[in-house]
């Protein structure tokens, strides 16, 4: 059975029963759920964790579900990678990749989020899900609406990558673009909620599925045997892997499974997209949106939902937000790759260029413990770089046709 007593809003602490609402009637301030920790230190603890299936349902104590998970049983407990070679590289020696290009099903984040999300819509007597999508999320929704055997209807800003397009539609689901931005799709979202009563993962079911994220912080924390990193380097689009990563750590330590954190959080965007970095980077606490102009585009929100929180997680943590441009973007996705054989997206692309920028700073230090968060996969974002490499070279099916190419031009 589940631990979330009801949901409560973080601003005025109101509470309401466990619904599928996500805003405080009183504030307006955002609903999150509300855990009853001391039943949770009752059953959860390495060991109960460690016996657990190698998927982030390991935590399920902690995440807000009532009834065992209805779809996504794979999803999470994706690899923590030493990363020695882009470590050398960038200057550091503790360097890991917290890698969830190769998460289940969707190869991306999203599918931990989704994975919670679609099961308490089925708890909740939901038969269509939807959401609005900057494109990782759309694939994930309806990869987990089609093994739900529930009906899916998708919105995404029209000029997406084509794998994005094509990684949703394959589905089955109902795909519509809309001429705009994603904050103008979420705009229109939240009117369609009005007349629909669908289970908008990211809208009226945001409480629970924010807090599928918590897992990736999780992981962190057990893959590193217990303890939590110096620094974390997240991805910043709505602001709540961030947040939700800071609330994970935190929960581990009053729970007793790890030492009192220390982590600093550092919050990554793309600098054609970047109102949260830009905020912490001024000493502000509030977000001035912007129209997003990158090629990181799973990244690009203006106007975050919960900007505020993320600019807050960095602040508190003593983190900090810095930005990338396109160029370095594509630069260093082909240096994970080249270095440490992972095909990472866009976003992965903004948190390894943050990552050598924060070194370069000296705000992370050669000895501390640092985690990127490797959240999508490259293959889905193939337009990024597609001016970058030349055609392969075509020969006869012939030894000498090898030869003589190997003569004059490899560089094996
Ligand atoms: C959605 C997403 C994020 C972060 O999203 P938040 O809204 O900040 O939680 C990071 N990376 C990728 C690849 C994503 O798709």
């Amino acid at each position: 059975m589940g631990h979330v007593k009801g949901l409560i809003c973080k601003e005025c602490k109101k509470e309401y029963p466990k619904e599928p609402i996500h805003v405080c009637e009183y504030c307006f301030g955002p609903l999150e759920c509300n855990y009853d920790y001391e039943a949770i230190k009752k059953v959860v603890n390495k060991k109960s964790i460690e016996a657990g299936p190698p998927t982030m349902w390991r935590y399920e104590g902690l995440l807000p579900i009532d009834e065992a998970p209805k779809v996504g049983l794979k999803a999470g407990f994706t690899p923590l990678v030493k990363a020695k070679n882009l470590g050398k590289v960038l200057g550091i020696k503790n360097l890991y990749i917290k890698n969830d290009s190769v998460n289940h099903p969707t190869f991306s984040f999203k599918d931990r989020v989704v994975a919670v999300a679609v099961s308490k819509a089925i708890e909740f007597g939901f038969d269509t899900i939807s959401c609005a999508s900057t494109g990782n999320l759309a694939n994930s929704v309806a990869a987990h609406a089609a093994e739900a055997g529930l009906k899916s209807c998708i919105f995404i800003p029209d000029g997406l990558e084509a794998g994005k397009i094509l990684g949703t539609l394959v589905y089955g689901s109902q795909l519509i673009a809309v001429k705009g931005s994603y904050d103008d799709v979420n705009r229109l979202c939240s009117e369609i909620a009005v007349n629909h009563k669908w289970a908008f993962v990211n809208i009226n079911i945001r409480p629970y599925y924010g807090d599928g994220s918590k897992s990736y912080g999780y992981e962190i924390a057990e893959q590193l045997g217990w303890k939590t990193p110096d620094n974390v380097v997240v991805p910043v689009a709505g602001s709540s892997l961030i947040t939700k990563i800071w609330k994970a750590f935190h929960e581990f330590e009053m729970l007793g499974l790890v030492e009192k954190v220390q982590s600093k959080i550092f919050a990554a965007q793309a600098t054609g997209c970047a109102p949260v970095t830009t905020a912490i980077k001024n000493g502000s606490e509030n977000i001035v949106p912007v129209k997003p102009n990158t090629i990181a585009k799973s990244i690009a929100i203006g106007n975050p939902a919960d900007g505020y929180y993320g600019i807050k997680t960095a602040n508190v943590s003593g983190g900090y937000g810095e930005d990338v441009s396109d160029q370095e973007v594509v630069e260093s996705m082909k240096l994970l790759a080249e270095t440490e054989g992972i095909f990472t997206e866009t976003a992965g692309g903004v948190t390894v260029g943050v990552t050598k920028k924060l070194v370069e700073q000296g705000r992370i230090k050669p000895d501390e413990t640092t985690v990127i968060c490797i959240t999508g996969n490259g293959l889905k974002t193939q337009e990024a770089l597609a001016d970058c490499f030349e055609t392969p070279m075509v020969i006869e099916p012939k030894v000498n046709s090898f030869e003589e190419i190997f003569e004059n031009s490899l560089t094996v």
